[in-house]
Order: structure tokens, then sequence, then C-alpha cells
């Protein structure tokens, strides 16, 4: 399993120096998120092993009873919570995680300003952008992103650029691409888009931060 692992960390990581290449960027400016999420801690030692340092959990408690062990075993861990996050965790999330992905609204952006001047630290955020206009889904609308940050800079929460998940079953090119014309629009570099099906267009589209979990893991149960 071990082998496995160190593998499937192999392909993803030519994949996205393949996609690179195709888009003339350098393999350095894309960082690979290894989605950990309902995966317990023995499956993660062995991409830990591998070497491999970024990981993504989408919800505090699990991270909050998985990584602190790992982390002492394993040093420079970076912890990104790329799922969506409710204001009375905030304080929790700016203890645990070095990176938040779902910054989507302006009771969240008070919420984490005032969990990170209470903890004196303070932890880069994606904003998250409903691209897809889609009613179930997190992010904030297109139209609300210049106040959102406005908001977010004012409270001084550094913002680290833009975050995506778009429609399911659709192509998702153009939508990679209008988050990159978003950030672009407003002045911001980082954009956090692509997962297992569709990294190596995103990263051909411009993404800093990609978040895969399957093509590395294995399905989730
Ligand atoms: C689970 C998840 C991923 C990873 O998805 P895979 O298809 O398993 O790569 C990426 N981003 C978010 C926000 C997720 O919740």
């Amino acid at each position: 399993m071990a082998n496995e692992a160190a593998t499937r960390l192999k392909e993803v990581h030519a994949n996205i120096v393949k996609a690179c290449k195709a888009s003339r960027r350098e393999a350095s400016e894309v960082t690979l998120i290894a989605v950990s999420k309902t995966h317990p801690a023995d499956r993660i030692v062995p991409l830990l092993e591998a070497g491999h340092r970024v990981f993504g959990e989408n919800r505090v408690q699990e991270a909050q009873e998985k990584w602190p062990a790992l982390r002492e075993a394993y040093r420079e861990v970076e912890l990104h919570l790329i799922g969506q996050l409710q204001s009375n965790k905030a304080e929790d999330a700016v203890a645990l995680f070095d990176c938040i992905h779902a910054l989507d609204r302006p009771s969240l952006v008070k919420a984490l300003a005032k969990a990170m001047d209470k903890a004196d630290k303070r932890v880069p955020c994606f904003i998250q952008v409903n691209v897809g206009e889609e009613e179930q889904k997190g992010g904030c609308a297109i139209t609300d992103l210049p106040a959102l940050l406005g908001q977010a800079r004012a409270a001084d929460i550094p913002i680290a650029g833009l975050m995506c998940i778009p429609p399911f079953d659709i192509e998702p090119a153009p939508f990679f691409a209008l988050l990159a014309k978003l950030a672009q629009d407003n002045g911001l570099s980082g954009l956090s888009m692509g997962m297992s099906g569709d990294y190596e267009s995103a990263v051909m589209l411009g993404a800093s931060h990609v978040r895969v979990g399957t093509a590395l893991f294995g399905a989730r149960n």
C-alpha cells in the first residue's frame, strides 16, 4: 500500500509537470494539496513517508482528531481547510490550519478576523466563488466578490486568492477560466481549482493550488 501511494503521488506530479509544460508554466508554481478527508492516519502516512507535506481536510473536527499526532511525527506539514466552515468553528480552524479555502460570506469574515486577532495569527484565506451560480453550493456570488474582498482586506485577513468547485458533470474549463479572470480583475494571483478529474485542465488555466484526493488515495467509502 505504501508503494501504491508513492506511485500515485509520482503519477500526479508527472501529470502536473506535463500540464505546466503544455501551458509554459513552471511546475514550482503549482502546489499539490493531497486531500486526505475520510482516510485514516495509516493511509496518510505512506504519502508523508514519500515526502509529501501539503494536505487538505474538509472538516475541522476530523482534522483535529487526525493531524496533531501526525504533525508530531512529521515536521513541516502544511494543512489546508478545503470545506465549508461554520462561523462557530472559526477559532478551531485558525488554531489548526495553515490556509482556509472557503471564505464565502461576511459573517465568516467577521468570525475569522476575530479568531485571528484572538490567536494573534493570520491565516491566508481563499475566497470561494460560486462560479456556476448553483443554489445549493457554497461560495459567494460573482457580483458579491468585490464587496466581500473589501471586507476581508479591511479586517486584515490575508487573501491568498480565489477558489471554486465547478458544477458537477459539465466541462469545467470555462469555469476555471472565469475564476482566473475574476482573480486578475481583483488583483489576486492565487487560484485554488482542480480536483482528481480535472486538475490538469486547471493547471493549464492557471491553478496555483490543486486539491486532489481520489487520484492519490483511491475512492472514498
Ligand atoms: C473532496 C474534495 C476534493 C478532492 O476531490 P477528489 O475528486 O477526490 O480529488 C477537492 N476539493 C474539495 C473542496 C473537496 O471537498
